[in-house]
């Protein structure tokens, strides 16, 4: 095995998952992270949607992978963290206004059909507008804000992975040939320094073009709030069109989220973002309008153009690149890091790991 550690850029959600599948196989890591509250994994709703969020194609297969993988990566980071991570595998329903538009559902087929009956058994108060849904009972959650999170940077640090906080890369340091030699870096008290780095992984969120221009990744800015709702109040996720709602263990209803491509990397919420939350919760759950609001944040999902993320090999060698997951990164976790802990290995992919990642190469586009 190579002795040089591996430089993780950016200590967000692929960063920490990463990280801790090399350090799993015995390799030596280090992540740099410019901001770690900045990073969508401690900003998403946690939802585990392939189904419900009507993925298709290579992307909906991604997501499947990552699901059927997820119980046994939770029991991975908890054994080693010795920390929950808060997973519930409590189904997710989507309502439609109409039963054209439930059976014209992308991905109905994998679905229980429900009629109005049926939503009013499902999800106990649900407002009058909703005349359909699908329930997905393979789909559900996780608290990545409150539990993920810090699970999988402790269970880092129990492996030896070294951070280093506030540290922002610059950028990348290159031999005439192309490959990577290392990075340049700002620390947390504003020193600049070189740090030699032969193999990097890439994992800076909706902020990886900043690094590495040609990659096809833009902002869509989210704005999220919750409310303390009764607890057991909401058994299922409701997946609505523009709104979700999301009842965590302890009856916290997490709310989401705008989907603001125009607002680029602006900060701070904004009437009009909570407003539309705030109409969403009245149509689908009218009683949790009165529920009293805990917290409203916002954050920034890594778009690229058809909603996939950038897995595997630059254009440079020795970097590896696990960016662009936009809305289904909590999700897509699992198999990312499964995938690139194994692009990096000595032995490499096996075959279904290489066609994935081939699927997601960051240069297809054309
Ligand atoms: C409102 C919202 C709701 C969402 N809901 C869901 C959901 O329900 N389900 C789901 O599956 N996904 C959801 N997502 C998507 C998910 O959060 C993201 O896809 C995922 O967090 C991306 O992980 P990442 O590690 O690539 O980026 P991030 O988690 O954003 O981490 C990137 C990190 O890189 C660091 N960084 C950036 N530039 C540098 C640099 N130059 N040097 C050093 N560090 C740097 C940043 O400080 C940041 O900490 C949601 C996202 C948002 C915004």
């Amino acid at each position: 095995m190579a002795t040089d550690p591996v430089i993780v850029l950016g200590g967000g959600l692929m960063g920490l998952a990463i990280a801790h599948q090399l350090a799993r196989r015995g390799e030596a890591v280090l992540v740099l992270s410019r901001r770690r509250s900045e990073a969508a994994g401690f900003v998403a709703a946690g939802m585990l949607a392939p189904h419900a969020e009507g993925l298709s194609g290579p992307l909906l297969e991604l997501g499947q992978r990552s699901l059927e993988r997820i119980p046994a990566w939770v029991a991975e980071i908890e054994a080693d963290a010795g920390l929950a991570c808060g997973l519930r595998p409590c189904g997710i329903v989507v309502p439609f206004r109409t039963t054209a538009e439930r059976d014209a559902y992308p991905t109905a087929r994998f679905g229980q059909v429900l009629d109005r009956a049926g939503l009013e058994r499902e999800i106990l108060g649900i407002g009058p507008d909703w005349q359909a849904g699908l329930l997905f009972e393979q789909d559900g959650q996780i608290d990545n804000r409150r539990q993920l999170m810090r699970a999988l940077e402790r269970a880092c640090v129990g492996l030896g992975v070294t951070f280093q906080e506030g540290a922002e890369v610059l950028a990348l340091e290159q031999e005439p040939t192309g490959a990577l030699t290392g990075v340049r870096l700002r620390g947390a008290e504003g020193q600049e320094s070189s740090l030699p780095a032969t193999r990097a992984v890439l994992a800076c969120g909706a902020w990886s073009a900043q690094l590495l221009p040609e990659l096809p990744i833009a902002p869509v800015k989210g704005q999220m709030l919750s409310l303390q709702g009764p607890r057991d109040a909401l058994q299922r996720v409701i997946f609505g069109p523009g709104t979700y709602l999301v009842s965590r263990e302890d009856g916290l209803l997490v709310v989401g989220a705008t989907s603001e491509p125009e607002a680029g990397f602006s900060e701070g919420l904004t009437p009009a973002g909570q407003c539309q939350l705030q109409s969403g919760i009245a149509s689908l759950l009218p009683a949790a309008s009165s529920w009293p609001p805990m917290e409203r944040w916002w954050g920034f999902r890594p778009h690229t153009p058809d909603e996939g993320p950038l897995l595997g090999p630059s254009a440079i060698p020795g970097l590896w690149l696990a960016a662009g997951h936009h809305r289904n990164g909590v999700l897509l976790a699992a198999i990312t890091a499964e995938l690139l802990a194994a692009a990096l290995s000595p032995e490499g992919p096996d075959p279904q790991q290489s066609a994935l990642l081939g699927q997601f190469r960051w240069d297809r586009f054309g």
